[in-house]
């Protein structure tokens, strides 16, 4: 089991973090968040980050928050999560495999683990996992809605689209104007 200890709330390597005099304190919000985490990987994917071992995301992929996150053990996979994210009680001995690896419907997948870290019987199911969030689909469970993301099997499902649509041009001035001290957790 592998740990990463960033934080995006605590300003995590993003940014400038000196108080600019008085200003009205930001209420951050689970939209700014998924905004600042789209454009997070974005510009992870322009910088060609997040290939190989040690380039694991440093913000959890269900609430998009940074501090202590568990790594996802299977092979290729960077995502991170809290554990209170996926349930988990306690950390998981040996392997841990993320939602990525297994049908959010029927459970098929490769994954060899459970959503606890239990061995599981893996199998060839193709999976379609959002792009934006933990839940993933096999070819056979996914919904029509879904978007289809580019050519890497990946999609944005139903309730991530809606954020995509919407207007976001409040939020990005937030984080243009990111500054830790500003933002109040909500
Ligand atoms: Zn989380
Ligand atoms: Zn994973
Ligand atoms: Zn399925
Ligand atoms: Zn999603």
């Amino acid at each position: 089991m592998r740990f990463n200890g960033d934080s995006f709330a605590a300003g995590g390597g993003r940014g400038p973090s000196k108080a600019r005099g008085k200003q009205e304190a930001i209420r951050l919000t689970a939209d700014h968040l998924h905004l600042a985490y789209v454009m997070y990987i974005e510009q992870r994917e322009r910088e060609g980050i997040g290939k190989s071992p040690g380039e694991e995301e440093s913000f959890c992929l269900k609430c998009k928050d940074g501090g202590d996150v568990l790594l996802c053990d299977f092979e290729g996979c960077v995502k991170s999560y809290h554990m209170r994210c996926c349930s988990l009680k306690k950390v998981p001995e040996g392997l841990w495999e993320c939602p990525r690896h297994r049908c959010i419907n029927c459970g098929s997948g490769p994954s060899q683990t459970d959503s606890q870290g239990h061995k599981r019987e893996p199998d060839g199911a193709k999976l379609r996992p959002c792009r934006t969030c933990p839940v993933t689909y096999c070819d056979r469970c996914l919904p029509e809605a879904s978007m289809s993301e580019g050519d890497t099997g990946e999609v944005v499902c139903v309730d991530c689209q809606e954020l995509h649509h919407s207007d976001n041009s409040l939020l990005e001035r937030d984080l243009m104007a990111w500054n830790p001290d500003l933002f109040t957790s909500t």
